[in-house]
């Protein structure tokens, strides 16, 4: 029986390819405008990142990663996101020493072993964004700026974003015994998991996602009446700013995000049009990450977007291929496919795409194939055009051919085709 790829790790096909790298492209252009610059970081890391960054009792570590030990007993995990590892990799190379190094993205495959469904798979991919050192609420309005005028630029439609405030551990600290004096009032009534979660990390309880719990928590106190001034005042710089740049948003205190990490501004940005899985993408700020890491007192927030996602959003027509010159090289004879044969290879070096088949068919399969493959135009080589030192040239269009001479023929077809020498 033939091999299977593993449920929920999916191929991207050539048909599908051209949305990837339009996404990955508008990405490349407009963070660069915004003076991001690009790091690549590795998709195995030790599992303690993980664990100390995600937080210990959140889904992601609790029962989504993919960890196991290597052939020296090393515990190993495929990330699950990207930050922390971003984090790391900013500490272990000493990047605050380096001013001009404070604005990163990264594109990649992450992995966690969720249910498979529409919009969410086991291996998918993130483009994230992250700004370190950093506090002021103009930064945090500025990457979500930076999310939106994405997401507007890839035309992706009905886009709302939601904002809340994580406070700090000052207010995070009294508010969560208000919390667990909450839930222990109605903890028949919680979930397995969310009885574990009261006791463990209430704030996890506003992220489960059964209907029961989810009616419990819509009574609960929240964070955002219980913020500390500074805050309060922070998170007010932000809706300022927001507002500065005529960004709609909508404030919701029961977002809680799946990571321990975050503080302050979070936000997601959500699309009513792929069911359940309705987060396209979501951050915010992690002030303590770095320190809990090992690193320098350095705030940070940032971003991460699901590009399977966004490819579903996109319109049909999306990152279709724009080549408007497609030639191919029809031979007909042994001597005619050794000329054509060194002559695709010069036309394709002069920047044309070119194709030729190297089983010897006739001229009608040869047509076939050529209309198969979207070229534009046939170049026809026979040995009687051979001969004369010429060949025919068919628009595939318009349907006529006319004879053209070998000799200049890469000049002549450059021209044609109004490309650059
Ligand atoms: P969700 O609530 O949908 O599970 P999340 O809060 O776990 O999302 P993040 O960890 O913030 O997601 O990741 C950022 C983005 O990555 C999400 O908004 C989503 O678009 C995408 N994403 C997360 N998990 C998956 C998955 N299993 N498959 C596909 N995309 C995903
Ligand atoms: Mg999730």
């Amino acid at each position: 029986m033939a091999i299977k790829a593993i449920k929920g790790i999916n191929d991207i096909l050539p048909d599908v390819v051209g949305k990837w790298q339009l996404v990955e492209s508008v990405a490349r252009r407009i963070f660069s405008n915004f003076n991001f610059q690009e790091i690549r970081i590795p998709i195995l890391e030790k599992t303690e990142l993980f664990a100390r960054s995600i937080g210990e009792t959140t889904d992601i570590v609790e029962k989504e990663m993919y960890t196991f030990p290597d052939r020296n007993g090393q515990l190993l995990t495929l990330r699950p996101e990207a930050t922390a590892s971003v984090v790391r990799a900013f500490i272990e190379h000493k990047l605050h020493l380096q001013p001009a190094m404070r604005k990163f993205y990264t594109m990649g495959p992450m992995f966690r072993h969720e249910r498979p469904q529409k919009g969410r798979y086991r291996q998918f991919h993130q483009i994230n964004v992250e700004v370190f050192a950093m506090d002021d609420p103009m930064v945090d309005a500025e990457v979500i700026y930076m999310l939106l005028v994405f997401l507007e630029a890839l035309k992706i439609p009905d886009i709302k974003l939601h904002i809340n405030s994580m406070g700090c551990p000052d207010c995070r600290l009294p508010f969560r015994q208000s919390l667990a004096d909450y839930l222990e009032g109605v903890s028949d009534k919680l979930c397995a998991d969310c009885k574990r979660r009261r006791l463990t990390n209430p704030l996890r309880i506003f992220d489960c996602k059964v209907d029961s719990c989810g009616k419990l928590v819509e009574n609960a106190p929240v964070l955002l009446d219980h913020l500390c001034h500074e805050c309060e005042k922070n998170f007010q710089g932000v809706r300022d700013h927001l507002d500065s740049l005529a960004v709609a948003y909508t404030i919701d205190p029961f977002m809680v995000r799946g990571l321990d990490y975050y503080t302050r501004t979070t936000f997601e940005a959500i699309t009513p049009h792929l069911g359940a899985q309705d987060a396209v993408g979501g951050g915010g700020r992690y002030d303590g990450l770095m320190k809990a890491l090992g690193g320098p007192d350095l705030p940070g927030t940032g971003f991460a977007i699901g590009m399977e996602r966004l490819i579903l959003l996109l319109d049909d027509k999306a990152g279709a291929a724009t080549d408007s010159h497609n030639l191919f090289v029809a031979c007909l004879g042994e001597e005619a496919k050794k000329k054509g044969f060194s002559l695709v290879q010069e036309l394709r070096l002069s920047g044309l795409s070119v194709e030729m088949d190297y089983e010897s068919k006739s001229l009608k399969a040869q047509m076939r194939r050529a209309d198969k493959l979207d070229a534009t135009h046939v170049l026809i080589l026979g040995d009687d055009e051979l001969a004369k030192g010429a060949a025919l040239l068919r628009d595939m269009d318009a349907s006529t051919q006319e004879e053209i001479s070998l000799k200049k023929i890469v000049e002549e077809l450059l021209q044609r085709f109004k490309l650059e020498m």
